[in-house]
C-alpha cells in the first residue's frame, strides 16, 4: 500500500530554456476562470500570466474539474497508487496568455462538480467536504510533481520541451502541503529534483485540511515527516484531540512561506485567535507577505458591458448618478441619485461579518441613505438578508443570489462600498470598488489595512472582534458610526477626490507580480 507514482508515457527530451528566466509551477486547486470559488483562484487565474510577462516560463497545476472546451488530452498518462488503490490520471492541457494550463483528470475530480464555478470543488454543498478529499488532493500534488517532468509543452517561442527539474513550485493553501514532503521523499531524496523549490502561499488560514491522526499512515511518507503533521487540536487546552494537519506540513517543508497581505502576514502570528492555532508555527519559519492584484481588463469601467454608463476617471461623478438609478431601478429601491447607495457584496459567512452589517443596519437607516446586500451562503444568513426588504421597504434590499451582472452594477452604482470582514487576508471587494472609483467603509484587518487608506480611499472602522460565535455589540457600532462619518463626507468635494485616488490606483498585477518574482528568484538562489 502507500503511494507509487509510475509513468506511462513520457518524452523526457531536454528542456530549453532562456537564461534568466525561472520554470514557475503553480499548484492550486483552483484556477479562474476554468474554476473559482474565491480569491485563490483570482491568484492562480492572473498572477501566472503576468509572471509569463515578465519572462518565465509558468504552470498552473490543477484539477479538471469539468470537460473545459479550451483544454486538450495531452495523451500522457500517469498510474498513482494511493493506499491500495491505483488511480489513473491524465494531464489535459491549454496554453492561454503565455501560460501552461495544465489540468488533472480524474472521475474524482469530474464526477463529482460538473461546473466550473461554486461550492462543488470541495464538497456535495458548501462547508461540507467530500470524505475523500485527502485522496483528491494527494492525486493532485503527486500529478503536480511529475508535470514538469514529463510534459512535453511546446507552444512557446522562447521555451520547449519539458520544464525539467530546475522549477520552483508555487504551492497554496493546505490542499497542496504535501508536495514539499513528496518532493522530498520521492525525489530529492533520490537525487531528483535536486534545485528545485518550494513556496507555500496561504490564502486563508481558517481552513487547514485536519483529520484523523491515524490518516497519517495512508499518506505513504517517512516516519520522519509525523512531527510536521502532528496537530494538537484546539492548542489552547481544553485539547479536542490528535490531528494530522496538512497546512502545518506545508508551512514547516516549504522552503518560504507566503501570505496575501503583508499585515495579513502580522496578523497570523498575532495570538491564537488570528493564527488559527498555527501561529506558534508560523513564529518560527516567519511568513512574507504580498497584496494580490487583479483583473484588471475584467472589473473596467471603461469597457464593462454589464453597466449602463461607462466612464472613467473624467466623467465618474456625472455616470455614477446614471449607474445608482439602474440599480436603485433593478433592484426596485426608491430611484433618486442624491441618496447615498452603500453596498455590500460577499459570502454569507461569519468570516464576512454580514451578521455584524445586519445588526448594524437598524443604528444607521434613519440617515439619508439606501443598502443593497448582495450574497450567497450560511442558510440563516441568507434569511437575515432577504428580511431587509420587509423591515427597510424603501431603504434596504438583500439579494440571496450570486449575480455577476448585479455585482458589476453595484460597484459602478454605489457610492459606498461596506465591508465589515471579521478576518480578510486580502480581500478583492475593495480593489474592484476602487477601480470603478467606489470607496470602502472596511474593517481594519488584512488587505484591508494594506489597500484602503483612511480619508483618501475609504473609512476604516477598527478591527472586529475574531471570535465568530457572537455578534460583539462595540463592532456594531463601530459600523454605525463609520457609515454616519462617511455619510457626511459623501456629496462634498473631499468626497470627489476620493473617488479619484480610488481610480488612480493601478491595482493590477503588475506591480504584486514583481515582488513575487525577485521572492521566487530570491528562494532558487538560496542553497539547497
Ligand atoms: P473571498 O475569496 O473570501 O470570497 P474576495 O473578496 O477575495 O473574497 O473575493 C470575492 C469575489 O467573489 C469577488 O470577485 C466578488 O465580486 C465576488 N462575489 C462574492 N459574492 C458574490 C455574489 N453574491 N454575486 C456576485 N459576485 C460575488
Amino acid at each position: 500500500s502507500g503511494v507509487v507514482v509510475c509513468v506511462k508515457s513520457a518524452n523526457p527530451s531536454e528542456a530549453i530554456t532562456c537564461e534568466d528566466s525561472m520554470n514557475i509551477v503553480f499548484v492550486s486547486t483552483e484556477v479562474a476562470p476554468w474554476s473559482k470559488t474565491g480569491g485563490l483562484g483570482d491568484v492562480a487565474g492572473g498572477l501566472p500570466p503576468a509572471l509569463a510577462k515578465l519572462g518565465h516560463r509558468v504552470m498552473t497545476v490543477s484539477p479538471r474539474y469539468d470537460q473545459y472546451k479550451d483544454a486538450w488530452d495531452t495523451s500522457v498518462l500517469l498510474e498513482i497508487k494511493v493506499r491500495d488503490t491505483v488511480y489513473t490520471v491524465r494531464f489535459f492541457h491549454c496554453y492561454k496568455r503565455g501560460v501552461d494550463r495544465v489540468f488533472i483528470d480524474h472521475p474524482l475530480f469530474l464526477e463529482k462538480v460538473w461546473g466550473k464555478t461554486g461550492g462543488k470543488l470541495y464538497g456535495p454543498v458548501a462547508g461540507e467536504d467530500y470524505k475523500d478529499n485527502q485522496i483528491r488532493f494527494t492525486l493532485l500534488c503527486l500529478a503536480a510533481l511529475e508535470a514538469p517532468r514529463i510534459l512535453n509543452l511546446n507552444n512557446n517561442k522562447s521555451f520547449s520541451g519539458p520544464y525539467g527539474e530546475d522549477v520552483v513550485f508555487v504551492c497554496n493553501d493546505w490542499h497542496t502541503g504535501v508536495l514539499p514532503c513528496y518532493l522530498k521523499s520521492m525525489y530529492k531524496l533520490h537525487g531528483l529534483y535536486k534545485n528545485a523549490k518550494v513556496a507555500f502561499c496561504i490564502h486563508n488560514m481558517a481552513y487547514q485540511g485536519r483529520f484523523a491522526f491515524s490518516d497519517f499512515s495512508f499518506l505513504n511518507l517517512p516516519e520522519t515527516f509525523k512531527s510536521s503533521f502532528d496537530f494538537i487540536d484546539g492548542y489552547n487546552k481544553p485539547v479536542k484531540g490528535r490531528k494530522i494537519n496538512w497546512m502545518k506540513a506545508g508551512i514547516l517543508e516549504a522552503d518560504k512561506v507566503f501570505t496575501v497581505s503583508p499585515y495579513y502576514a502580522e496578523e497570523v502570528v498575532s495570538g491564537v485567535a488570528r493564527g488559527v492555532e498555527l501561529d506558534n508555527i508560523i513564529r518560527k519559519t516567519g511568513i512574507t507577505g504580498i497584496v494580490n492584484g487583479m483583473d484588471v481588463d475584467v472589473w473596467n469601467p471603461v469597457t464593462d458591458k454589464y453597466i449602463c454608463a461607462n466612464y472613467d476617471s473624467t466623467t465618474v461623478l456625472d455616470a455614477k448618478r446614471l449607474n445608482k438609478e439602474d440599480v436603485q431601478a433593478t433592484v426596485g429601491l426608491p430611484v433618486d441619485p442624491d441618496i447615498p447607495l452603500i453596498a455590500f457584496i460577499g459570502r454569507l459567512e461569519e468570516q464576512k461579518g454580514s451578521d455584524i452589517l445586519v445588526a448594524a443596519i437598524p443604528k444607521f437607516i434613519r440617515e439619508n441613505v439606501q443598502i443593497v446586500v448582495l450574497g450567497t451562503g450560511k442558510k440563516v444568513m441568507e434569511k437575515q438578508i432577504m428580511k431587509l426588504e420587509e423591515d427597510y421597504p424603501d431603504k434596504a434590499r438583500g439579494i440571496a443570489k450570486f449575480d455577476a451582472v448585479l455585482a458589476h452594477k453595484l460597484f459602478a452604482g454605489a457610492d459606498l462600498m461596506i465591508i465589515t470582514s471579521r478576518f480578510e487576508p486580502c480581500g478583492l471587494i475593495q480593489l474592484q470598488a476602487m477601480q470603478y472609483g467606489t470607496p470602502s467603509m472596511c474593517a481594519s484587518t488584512g488587505g484591508l489595512v494594506n489597500t484602503i487608506v483612511d480619508g483618501v480611499t475609504g473609512f476604516h472602522m477598527g478591527a472586529f472582534h475574531v471570535d465568530c460565535d457572537a455578534v460583539d455589540p462595540k463592532d456594531v457600532e463601530a459600523v454605525a458610526t463609520t457609515v454616519r462619518r462617511a455619510i457626511r463626507v459623501y456629496g462634498t468635494d473631499q468626497f470627489s477626490q476620493m473617488i479619484r485616488n480610488c481610480m488612480a490606483k493601478d491595482l493590477s498585477w503588475k506591480g504584486p507580480s514583481k515582488k513575487w518574482e525577485e521572492e521566487l528568484r530570491g528562494l532558487l538562489r538560496a542553497p539547497s
